[in-house]
């Protein structure tokens, strides 16, 4: 048994009725009254030949989801008891990964280069996926610790602030990524992912970088991994529709960045073409799709309060009113930053409370997590 002192809000967040009905099935997971959603897609039996065309596997998944979402609305209790079959929904949600992954389509950049023949697109991964670390995490939201979180190398995004420039692109070109990261198969990630669980973690988080160029062995790994724990995407969420439907249906909670609230600005510090409507559609997907229970993270910018802070939080309150906020403090100029005079500074308190009585009034709930 581990024995471990928890951060105090990480109880007490528990005890606001609200959060406990917007995340009930990711509280359930934890309390064991509920199931974990791939567990629960390793029962749906899946027929189909690897060799079949990209066209007739994306037409299987889309069925094999509506099956998957009508046995959701069972009961729990006979859920629970279903078993696993060797050849399910998420073996062919794996396949057709890699078959995407000869012409790389993870992200909305789509390289479109053959990751499996060694080439690399943006984010410089190839078919090999790279953990630069895994820990529990004990700095995450209050509902979220201690976070079994694994950190991927590599990064689709250039944000010239990046908090985490060393595993996301300072490497880039410089570092050879076999010396910095710990390359892993679908059966390694689940070894760390269950190592982070019988450490007690409540919940799975993939990061990076980004977790999106990792997608194919992340997939991979839920055929191994076993345990009823909530698996959960923490990602700049700029996937394209087809690599989202591989996940959607696996993922038990959803933290998802929300940085901009205009493609220019993305243009500008992330070089992303059509950030806001890519990243406004996948969050509604996953809120009117999928499991529903999400966390938006908004990194308030300096200067960036009209063009960014207010159309997000407009967006959230009227297309995702099942979404918390973590409205963050923590910016601060990183990376190359320095070199953009409007962003060279952290944010004024002035500016943070402007962001949070906007919140405010539109009804968003953020309090409890930020
Ligand atoms: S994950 Fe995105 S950035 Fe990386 S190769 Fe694929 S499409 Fe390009």
């Amino acid at each position: 048994m581990v024995f471990r002192v928890l951060r105090p809000d990480s109880v007490s967040v528990w005890k606001n009725e609200e959060i406990l009905n917007r995340f009930s099935k990711y509280r359930g997971i934890i309390d064991g009254t509920q199931v974990a959603r791939y567990l629960i897609a390793k029962t749906v039996k899946c027929e189909y030949n690897s060799n079949d065309t990209i066209e007739n596997l994306e037409k299987l998944l889309k069925e094999k989801s509506l099956e998957y979402n009508d046995l959701l609305k069972k009961d729990v209790e006979e859920i629970k008891y279903r078993k696993t079959v060797p050849n399910s929904y998420v073996n062919l949600a794996e396949t057709l990964a890699n078959n995407y992954l000869k012409n790389c389509i993870f992200c909305e950049r789509q390289c479109e280069v053959n990751r499996i023949d060694g080439k690399k697109g943006f984010c410089l991964i190839s078919k090999d996926s790279y953990v630069s670390s895994a820990f529990l995490h004990m700095g995450e939201e209050p509902h979220l610790v201690p976070s079994g979180t694994i950190f991927f190398q590599g990064c689709n995004f250039g944000c010239v602030f990046c908090q985490n420039y060393d595993i996301s692109q300072a490497w880039k070109g410089k570092r050879d990524i076999d010396d910095i990261a710990q390359k892993v198969n679908t059966k390694q990630l689940a070894a760390i992912a269950e190592k982070l669980v019988d450490r007690g973690a409540i919940n799975i988080n993939y990061v990076g970088g980004d977790p999106i160029p990792n997608i194919h062995t992340i997939v991979g790994s839920l055929i191994f991994q076993q345990s009823n724990i909530c698996q959960l995407w923490n990602s700049n969420f700029f996937l394209t529709e087809k690599a989202l439907s591989l996940i959607i249906d696996f993922i038990d909670f959803w933290l998802p960045d929300f940085k901009y609230g205009n493609n220019e600005c993305a243009k500008k510090y992330s070089g992303i073409d059509n950030y806001f409507d890519v990243v406004a559609r996948n969050h509604k997907r996953v809120h009117d799709e999928g499991s529903g229970e999400i966390c938006i993270r908004h990194l308030v910018m300096p200067n960036h309060i009209e063009c960014c802070s207010k159309p997000i939080l407009d967006y959230v309150a009227k297309e995702l009113p099942k979404a918390v906020m973590n409205i963050m403090t923590q910016y601060r100029p990183q990376w190359k930053a320095f070199n953009y005079d409007e962003i060279n500074r952290r944010p004024t308190s002035q500016e943070m409370r402007e962001v949070k009585s906007y919140a405010d009034k539109l009804g968003i709930l953020y309090e409890p997590v930020s």
